[in-house]
Formats: structure tokens, sequence, C-alpha cells
């Protein structure tokens, strides 16, 4: 069991950052607050007449160097704590990527299973109007997260062009390609975690032609990321979701296939395993890709990959984390890991704002192009400084964001 909440764990890494920094106090008090935070009730029609109140949040964690940039999430766990700590981790994502945003984060505590499709969206758009003064393509461009996807998107950006009284796409990313999304969009997190992937194997000395994977989570990330490793020459050996893990499917393409028309993972030749199975699995790369805390100081001990890429926002708590680095696991983290989709989310906003569109091969090149800049910087602060991979990551993130916030100065 494990006793760190996903702001504790996003805390404690800024503890760290900002003291191999060597930051001052003045500096950890800027960083370690959010710079707005909202809380609305969107309250919700239901088709058979009954009006049900559920809690909805936006949190923008920082706009120092840019407009804040985060995905909106549907999961009836989700808190304001949750949410202030995966907007922290969105700040310095964009700054170890380079990308001109700040950071931010929202949705809903609600299963989206329970709606129907007429709820999803009288939901999504009550959402978006209540959080309405706050976003825009200059101020605040949310994204799918869990939970959510393009169209979810779409009735965001309607809701708010209807408000606005003329078509506004830049105010979300991760659209419809009709509606000014971007192509590559869909898949981008999950081809950055692949990228990802064969970077850590490379810098491990392990072929990835043939290297064995699991992936825990079969989502947007978890999927896209199994086919592009797959296309890559890897062997994936097992996946899960939040029913459990499956081993034994023929390929990536035949088990999802069998999803989509069958809503499970039991394709023919699959053996059952739990998700704490595949977590301990003997596999060269391990990649959670579905919600924080997976690899615990509880779990950790059994995991058996020589590598860790983490798909998933905050995965791995600090307890997990020592287990892993005790015991030479390469660990990706995740706002280099999973950085992928802002970066084609990036794309969309500045080809949305210039009305010209790419094609798929110039977002595949400049995405491979910013990860790998990413990627080197973050090999050669972890040799140069002597730390792990996680903590150069932040140190880059967390340095360039105070490093702006020293530049502009303090108001008034
Ligand atoms: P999703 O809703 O599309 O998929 C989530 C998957 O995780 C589903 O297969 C679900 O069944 C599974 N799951 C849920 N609980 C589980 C559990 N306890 N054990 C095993 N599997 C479980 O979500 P997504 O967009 O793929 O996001 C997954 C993670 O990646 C999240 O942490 C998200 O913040 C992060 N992320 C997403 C994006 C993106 O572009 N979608 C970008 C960066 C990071």
């Amino acid at each position: 069991m494990t006793t760190e909440s996903a702001l504790d764990t996003a805390l404690s890494q800024l503890r760290t950052a900002v003291t191999k920094l060597g930051l001052s106090e003045n500096e950890w008090q800027t960083l370690s607050t959010p710079r707005r935070v909202l809380e609305v009730a969107v309250p919700l029609r239901r088709d058979n007449g009954n009006v049900e109140m559920y809690k909805g949040f936006r949190v923008q964690y920082s706009t120092t160097r840019g407009p804040s940039k985060g995905g909106v999430r549907f999961h009836p766990d989700i808190n304001m704590e949750e949410t202030i700590a995966l907007a922290m981790l969105m700040t310095w994502k964009c700054a170890l990527t380079n990308l001109p945003y700040g950071g931010a984060k929202g949705g809903i505590a609600v299963d989206p299973a329970t709606l129907s499709l007429v709820e999803n969206e009288r939901l999504t758009r009550r959402y978006t109007s209540e959080i309405l003064p706050i976003i825009g393509p200059d101020r605040d461009i949310p994204a799918p997260d869990v939970g959510t996807d393009e169209k979810n998107m779409a009735w965001m950006m309607d809701t708010y062009s209807v408000n606005a009284g003329f078509s506004v796409p830049g105010v979300v990313t991760g659209k419809p390609i009709v509606l000014g999304g971007s192509l590559g969009r869909t898949s981008a997190t999950g081809d950055g975690v692949a990228i990802s992937t064969r970077e850590a194997l490379l810098a491990r000395n392990i072929n990835p032609l043939g290297a064995t994977v699991a992936i825990q989570g079969f989502g947007k990330v978890g999927y896209w990321a199994a086919v592009a490793l797959e296309n890559m020459g890897l062997k994936i050996v097992a996946v899960s979701d939040v029913h459990g893990g499956v081993t034994g499917f023929a390929s990536i393409k035949e088990l999802w296939d069998h999803f989509l028309t069958h809503n499970n993972l039991d394709a023919p030749g699959t053996e059952r395993m739990t998700n704490e199975e595949l977590l301990h699995l003997d596999v060269d790369v391990l990649i959670p890709a579905a919600l924080a805390d997976a690899i615990t100081g509880h779990s950790a001990p059994g995991i058996r990959a020589k590598v860790v890429v983490e798909g998933a926002n905050a995965p791995t708590t600090p307890e997990g984390d020592a287990v892993l680095n005790d015991k030479g696991v390469l660990v990706v983290p995740d706002i280099l890991a999973n950085s992928g989709g802002v970066i084609v989310s990036y794309f969309e906003w500045v080809q949305d704002k210039q009305n010209y569109f790419w094609d798929a091969d110039e977002v595949k090149v400049n995405l491979n192009q910013i990860m790998m800049r990413a990627f080197r910087e973050v090999e050669e602060t972890a040799t140069s400084r002597k730390v792990t991979w996680r903590e150069a990551a932040h140190m880059l993130g967390v340095g360039r964001v105070a490093e702006a916030h020293r530049l502009r100065g303090l108001y008034p």
C-alpha cells in the first residue's frame, strides 16, 4: 500500500529538482504554487429527466512561458489535489520539450461509461461553459486525457465557438481532422512512448529488435504505443486494461479487432493474468500506460523489466522509484516518455493559428526531432550531474520555468 498522493509525489520531485538546481526558497514558493484553481458544479439532466450534480475542475498551474495547456479527464476518482499534481507535471513537460506553454489540467469526477452519448455531450458542453472565462487559444488550451477523446474536443470547440460567435479551432487540441485537428495527433503519445522505448533500450545496449514488452493500460496511449512498437520490431507479450491482463495473442491488430467487436481482451489463444502479474513479467520493457501510482513500494520489488517507460502520468511513487533505482532499472520519466501528445498538440495549435495544415510526414519528422533533442538533454544532464533520468528531466523543466520567472520579474 502507498500513502503518497499524486500531489505528494509531484511536490517531492519538485523539491529534489529545486535543491539540485540550487534555487532559493523564494523560487520554491513560486514554483510550488498553482497560479489559478477553479472548481465548478456541472449539472447534468439525465435522459430519464433526473438532474445530477458533478464536480468539475480546471487548474492553470503556470502561465509563465505561455498559455497553459493540459488534458481534460473524466474519471470518478479525480479531485482537486490530483488535478493540481497533473497540471504541475504538464508545466515541467512543456518546458522540458521547449514548447511555448505553461501547464494545466482539468476534468469532471464522473465515470463516462455510465453516460449515454447525449448525456456525455450535455455534460461536456456544460463543463466547457462553466470554465469558458478562463480558457481560449491564448489563455489555456484543453486536450483529451483519460475518459475523453476527439468527440469531447469537438463539443468543447463548438461550445466555445458558439459563445465567441465565430469558429475558434485553436481553443482545444486533439480535435477531429475536419475541425482543424492535426494528422498524427491520435497516435502521437503512443508514438512518443515508442521513440522513448527504442532510445532507452539503445542506451542500455539492448537491441530493440525482438525486445519484449508488457503494457499496462490499453487505451489511447497503451494501444498506439503497442502498434508503434510492433511496427519497430519489438514483441508485445502482454497488455491489460481495468479488468486485468492477457498474454498469448497473435498480434496487437488481432487483439484490437477482437476488442472492438467483443469489448474484452479475450481473443482466441489468449490467457488471463492479473495486473500485478503483468507488472512482474520477465520482459525487457514495462510500460505503465493507465493511471497514477501503479508502481509503488509494494509492487516495485517484483518488477523484472530492465527499462520502465512511463506512458501514464505519475505512475511511479517516490517509494517505487527508489526501489527501481536500487535495482538498476532505467526509468524514462513521464514528462519525457509521454510528451509526444503535447508536442503534436502544439503542432495542431500552430496549424490552427496559421490555417495551414501539414502532411503526416512533417508531423512525424518534427515530433521525432523534438523528442530526440529532449532525450539527449536528459541523458547528458543525467550523466554530467550524476542524477537519475527523472531528476534530470525535472531539473531541465523546472530550471527553464524558474529562468522565465526571473526574466519576467515580479509584478508590481
Ligand atoms: P484512456 O482512457 O484512453 O485509457 C486508459 C486505459 O487504462 C484503459 O485501457 C483502461 O481500461 C486502463 N486502466 C484503467 N485503470 C486501470 C488499472 N487499474 N489497471 C490497468 N489498466 C487500467 O486514457 P489514455 O489517454 O490512454 O491515458 C492513459 C495515461 O496516459 C493517463 O495517465 C494519462 O494522463 C496519460 N497521458 C495521456 C495522453 C494522451 O494524449 N491521451 C498524453 C500524455 C499522458
